[in-house]
């Protein structure tokens, strides 16, 4: 059992100490348990995020997550990684910063249009930005940063029905994420979602349907805001669902090499 998304108190909308997450995955039976809170970003503006670290934050992230890697060695193996949204003009800074901090990976959580200081949240907004929620997705992917896609149904928190145009879009989606070997996230904390919002958030039936015609990769994401956000009977219950689909549940996440990226991006 392995997961590569759980949140740290830090990005101001999540519970508990890094200590009591490593201890709850222990006790869950996790082999591996990945932090990847919500990134910082160096912004241009004066913005003040509300619901992610501040860049000041990140070395104590990072400290704090490899000291508790080296205390609880030989008790689980854990990675340091970051959840990090697609933001055009600030893709290359993040991209510098995974280099200089050896970030161990980035999840792609498509959460705001272009940057947050625009203040368009894509779980929280008008049905004019379901395209350019797809849009956005398409070309994060095709950056080649990320090694999963987190939550691809974010855009149904708003309560929007599938559509014709939508299915196309999806299966665009899990196309592009099939052709660049990217899993795609069985996200957990959307069961809380749904209980909360009343209907069906994430994951959703119809998706998984579009992502099993295309066999893609899938990956279990606990999407932990607390330690009990950990619990293995959840974990099992998205094995569970998702081994009615047709797609291959992996549970590695693939090391992107930002170095390359780099040099690749310079040389056009
Ligand atoms: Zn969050
Ligand atoms: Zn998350």
């Amino acid at each position: 059992m392995k997961n590569y998304h759980t949140h740290t108190y830090r990005c101001r909308h999540a519970k508990g100490s890094d200590e009591d997450y490593v201890k709850e995955a222990i006790r869950q039976g996790y082999s591996t348990l990945g932090f990847s809170d919500h990134t910082c970003w160096r912004y241009k503006s004066a913005y003040q995020p509300y619901m992610r670290m501040m860049e000041n934050q990140f070395d104590d992230y990072q400290n704090s997550i490899l000291n508790l890697k080296e205390k609880y060695q030989n008790q689980i193996e854990i990675q340091c990684g970051l959840e990090a949204e697609y933001f055009p003009e600030y893709m290359e800074w993040l991209l510098d910063f995974s280099i200089d901090k050896n970030i161990e990976y980035l999840i792609f959580g498509n959460h705001f249009h272009l940057t947050d200081e625009t203040g368009v949240y894509f779980g929280e907004c008008s049905s004019e930005y379901i395209q350019p929620y797809i849009d956005t997705v398409k070309e994060g992917l095709k950056t080649g940063m990320y090694s999963c896609l987190a939550h691809p149904e974010l855009i149904f928190i708003n309560g929007i029905d599938w559509t014709p145009q939508l299915e196309e879009d999806y299966y665009e989606i899990c196309k592009l994420a099939k052709k660049m070997d990217i899993p795609l996230e069985f996200n957990v904390y959307g069961f809380k979602k749904t209980r909360q919002f009343g209907f069906t958030t994430y994951p959703q039936p119809r998706f998984w349907e579009i992502a099993s015609q295309l066999h893609n990769k899938a990956i279990i994401g606990m999407d932990a805001h607390s330690p009990k956000g950990l619990d293995k009977d959840l974990f099992n219950k998205a094995g569970d669902i998702l081994s009615h689909y047709d797609v291959e549940i992996v549970d590695q996440l693939k090391r992107v090499d930002y170095k390359e990226l780099k040099k690749n991006k310079m040389h056009g």
